[in-house]
């Protein structure tokens, strides 16, 4: 076996010939000499063998994988063709896309390691640094994702998803069916939500939505009216029960402030026991709550509408959770806890839209734990630059597309 065959072998190189190498020791680099074909050049739109028209240009590199250590690197002067009807061209190069400056191996890695680890520990792996390895991801998710359309969208999710603590956000739709995300945009206003609508869906895709679920936000609520006329609005039960845990949580509040010194140590800590469902209670919850009932009436209320209006979420039958829903607001106006009062009017303001959850039975947590996942590639991506770094990332995580399995098998090295 010639040593060019034994390191075609180990580096698995197939379909590629190598003239020469070089080791790079203080690099650590291995540069290899290398020709793609073994007859012909060939055109990379339509395969076709063409007639070389400049052989020499400028000779390229190619960063490939790692191997103990060293960094293989492919170096080659691609070569102009003319095809009869591409014109002229350059030769397709079968171990990168045309314009990258990596092979499709790396490229892989570089999808499955960000897959599993975080940005910083992948490219340290990789022997990339920070800011290309995120230049890699982007340009590869987005040569991958190019030309994909959505298919199939029957139920729709919108949602708002913040990074960076807390101050930008990023909305995010989901197909409900499928528990995917199809489509991720800067930003929550209208204009971000049309875009997505405008550009990603065809007229015939939109009436073939049947339901669509959001928040309470006239943004997303009006973007949904305007685009799917054939949707059914679900109004995401989380986020009207947390809703209502904040009206809830503003009467503790007033409480609070209203009372001084010992009365006010008797309410420390009850925030996170009034937000418990009843069922995760622990006695000593139960018994502190029993002694808000005796001393503090208004607070015990809020708590007592929160944990029942819980209930409404059980109906099977419409009519049942229609009656339900007026007997809860009746109930929770005659409080008169200003806070809850505002949320009954939200309530009543969208009947309509909160009743449908009942056959449909449809929340944006379908999605199951789609909201966990992002916040897990949030944690990943810890640190990352750019936004577009964040929606590259949940694209790869939970996309309607699996991107890895993009790259032609044979390059699936690991
Ligand atoms: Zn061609």
């Amino acid at each position: 076996m010639t040593a060019n065959k034994l390191i075609r072998k180990l580096l698995k190189l197939t379909g590629l010939k190598i003239v020469a190498l070089e080791l790079k020791s203080k690099a650590k680099e291995l540069h290899l000499y290398v020709k793609p074909h073994k007859n012909g050049c060939r055109c990379p739109t339509c395969g076709r063998r063409c007639t070389i028209k400049r052989t020499a240009r400028e000779l390229r590199t190619w960063r490939d994988v790692c191997v103990c250590g060293w960094v293989v690197c492919f170096l080659y002067e691609p070569k102009e063709i003319v095809c009869p009807t591409h014109g002229r061209v350059q030769e397709e190069i079968p171990w990168a896309d045309g314009r990258a400056r990596i092979t499709y191996r790396l490229e892989y890695l570089v999808l499955v390691y960000s897959q599993l680890m975080t940005q910083k520990a992948a490219g340290e792996l990789l022997r990339i640094p920070g800011s290309t390895f995120s230049d890699i991801l982007h340009r590869t998710i987005t040569r991958t994702r190019d030309g994909h359309r959505i298919r199939d969208l029957t139920s729709l999710g919108l949602d708002e998803v913040s990074y960076q603590k807390g101050h930008k956000y990023v909305s995010v739709v989901y197909d409900l069916d499928r528990s995917r995300v199809v489509w991720v945009g800067k930003g929550k206003t209208r204009s971000t939500i049309d875009k997505f609508f405008n550009e990603m869906l065809s007229d015939y895709q939109k009436k073939r939505i049947e339901w669509a679920c959001c928040d309470m936000s006239p943004t997303y609520i009006g973007a949904v009216i305007e685009h799917c006329p054939n949707a059914k609005l679900v109004l995401d039960r989380f986020h009207i029960a947390k809703a209502l845990s904040e009206a809830m949580d503003e009467v503790r509040k007033e409480e609070w402030r209203k009372v001084t010194g010992a009365e006010r140590k008797a309410l420390k800590g009850l925030r996170w026991i009034l937000f418990k469902h009843p069922s995760n209670r622990t006695a000593e919850d139960k018994r502190i709550l029993a002694m808000i009932r005796r001393s503090n009436r208004r607070i015990y209320r809020a708590s007592v509408l929160k944990d029942e209006f819980d209930q409404f979420w059980n109906y099977k039958v419409e009519w049942a959770a229609r009656r339900f829903l007026k007997a809860w607001c009746t109930t929770a106006l005659k409080s008169r806890l200003e806070p809850i009062r505002k949320f009954v009017a939200t309530l009543r303001k969208h009947t309509e839209n909160i009743i449908t959850f009942i056959p449909s039975r449809l929340t944006n947590a379908t999605a199951e734990g789609l909201n966990r996942i992002i916040r897990i590639v949030k944690n990943r991506a810890s640190g990352f630059r750019t936004v577009q770094a964040f929606i590259d990332l949940i694209y790869l995580a939970i996309g309607d597309l699996d991107i890895p399995a993009q790259i032609p098998t044979r390059f699936r090295t690991t």
